[in-house]
């Protein structure tokens, strides 16, 4: 699985950060999104997929290897 943040997109809410702060944190001086694992372990992939699924601005992509 691959996380990948589009930060033209990404307008700073923070959803991601509270759904899942070992996946993400947020830019000190914007506020946009810092993926902080692009290639998290299986255990968080259903974390990825909800922080995707509740970002306002569609920020997020999980890609699911094949
Ligand atoms: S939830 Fe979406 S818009 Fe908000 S900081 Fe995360 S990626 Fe950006």
């Amino acid at each position: 699985m691959t996380i990948t943040a589009d930060l033209s997109r990404c307008v700073g809410a923070g959803q991601c950060v509270l759904t899942e702060p070992r996946l993400f944190d947020q830019d000190p001086d914007d506020g946009t999104v810092v993926v902080l694992d692009h290639e998290p372990p299986a255990d968080l992939v259903e974390a990825a997929h909800e922080a995707a699924r509740l970002c306002p601005s569609r920020a997020l992509a999980v890609a699911v290897a094949t």
